[in-house]
């Protein structure tokens, strides 16, 4: 049990769970993830609008939104008994988390009213347009541009690698607005719909073979003049306010999953032999070892003020599970270095591909945690300058 959890509370979502997952979610056990957000989608979004039927999507929002007002420890362990059921991945992660937080935090009435019910819901799921061609750690050089225009934003600009637009209904779009500003004055936080005139979405080929993220193209696509999130020209700090639910409580309880990845390597090591090799099985222990610490920094999290051990998550967990690919490559030795199928039916020669198992695509797919939510170069220098308070 964590620390301030509500005593009950585990048990009746680990019940919940349980039920849902027997009955016609069955097949929908452990579909999707990084690296497969392809799997099953419609089943994921029913399942979506089942969990937020039942009241177990945005535990945290207030109730007047349809949430539970849930404190962190009942979210954290929401999430542990989610991934130990093996649910589904979620689809309307990047609403529930990222946006949806940001309306709470900086919408009227009438936007909290409009955006939280659908995302809650399941009914309506989004992408973050953020990085651009030149802009990813440097992300007040955005170029897309928007101006208002009887009574709506006209944008215009190109975003990239951006997650799940291929099935998004909205993006949340930072754009300038304000002709001839610099830098981080003049932005603005639109909230923009996917399916309307002037949207193009063309997907990008990852290294595992799937297209989890898209280059967004815009070319004159509109949005109401009143889906702007805070002022027009103080999108800068709207967007901020969105990296720190992005690189914080939102990765509260994805230990559990990483659990079973782990556990995943240590059963192949056991097959391959690798775990008699003393330095291999080094590496396991210390994996072992540096998920509890991980777990520990995510309790500390849950106190009052957490201040730099909410900087050192997203390092820590990435930094991590990046070096756990590499493992999971280690231990299955030279066969880790083809896809299944490839070398018995001679689809090597024939230059097709095989299916890559889960290890493999561990390893491909965690290249990136390092990269997205902030690189880990950027999280250093934050760590530096704001929480150590060293020189730039
Ligand atoms: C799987 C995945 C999903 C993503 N999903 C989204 C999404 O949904 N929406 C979205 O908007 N973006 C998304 N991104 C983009 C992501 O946010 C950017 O890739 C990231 O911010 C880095 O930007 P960049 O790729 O332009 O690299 P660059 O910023 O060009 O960085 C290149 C290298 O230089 C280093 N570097 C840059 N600046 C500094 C500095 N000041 N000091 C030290 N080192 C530095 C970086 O750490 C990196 O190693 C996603 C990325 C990935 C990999």
């Amino acid at each position: 049990m964590i620390p301030g959890e509500t005593p009950g509370f585990r048990e009746q979502a680990r019940a919940w769970l349980e039920e849902a997952l027997g009955g016609e979610f069955a097949a929908a056990r452990g579909l999707g993830g990084p690296g497969r957000e392809h799997e099953g989608h419609d089943l994921r979004l029913a399942w979506e609008r089942h969990l937020g039927a039942h009241g177990w999507t945005c535990l945290g929002w207030p109730e007047r939104y349809g949430g539970r007002a849930a404190p962190l420890a009942d979210q954290m362990a929401f999430h542990e008994e989610y991934a130990r059921a093996d649910a589904p991945a979620r689809v309307g992660h990047i609403g529930e988390t990222l946006v949806g937080p940001t309306v709470l935090e900086f919408g009227d009435e009438e936007q909290k009213e409009r955006f939280l019910p659908p995302i809650r819901r399941g009914e309506e799921l989004w992408c973050q347009g953020y990085s651009e061609p030149d802009a990813g750690s440097d992300l007040a050089a955005v170029r897309t541009s928007a101006r208002l225009e009887g009574g709506e934003w006209v944008i215009t600009g190109q975003k990239v690698w951006t997650s799940l637009a291929h099935v998004a209904d909205w993006c949340f779009v930072l754009c300038r607005t304000e002709p001839g500003s610099r830098r981080h004055h003049g932005l603005s936080y639109l909230l923009v719909p996917m399916r309307g005139p002037g949207v193009t979405v063309r997907p990008i080929t990852q290294l595992t073979g799937t297209s989890e993220f898209n280059e967004v193209f815009f070319d004159g696509a509109r949005t109401a003049a009143g889906n702007v999130l805070g002022a027009p020209g103080d999108g800068w700090r709207v967007a901020m306010a969105t990296l720190r639910h992005e690189r914080g409580a939102s990765t509260l309880g994805q230990q559990l999953g990483f659990r079973r990845e782990l556990a995943k390597v240590v059963e192949t090591a056991r097959r391959t032999g690798a775990a008699d090799d003393p330095v291999l099985r080094d590496r396991l222990v210390r994996a072992w070892l540096e998920l509890e610490v991980m777990r520990l920094n995510a309790l500390r999290m849950l106190g009052p003020d957490p201040g730099p051990e909410a900087s050192i998550a997203k390092l820590y967990w990435s930094e991590w599970h990046r070096r756990l690919g590499e493992l999971a490559q280690a231990v299955q030795g030279r066969a880790g270095l083809v896809r299944a199928g490839l070398v018995k039916a001679g689809l090597v020669k024939a230059g097709l591909v095989g299916e890559l198992n889960e290890l493999q695509r561990l390893y491909l797919f965690s290249r990136a945690d390092t990269i997205y939510a902030g690189s880990s170069e950027i999280q250093r220098n934050i760590i530096a300058e704001r929480t150590l308070g060293l020189p730039r």
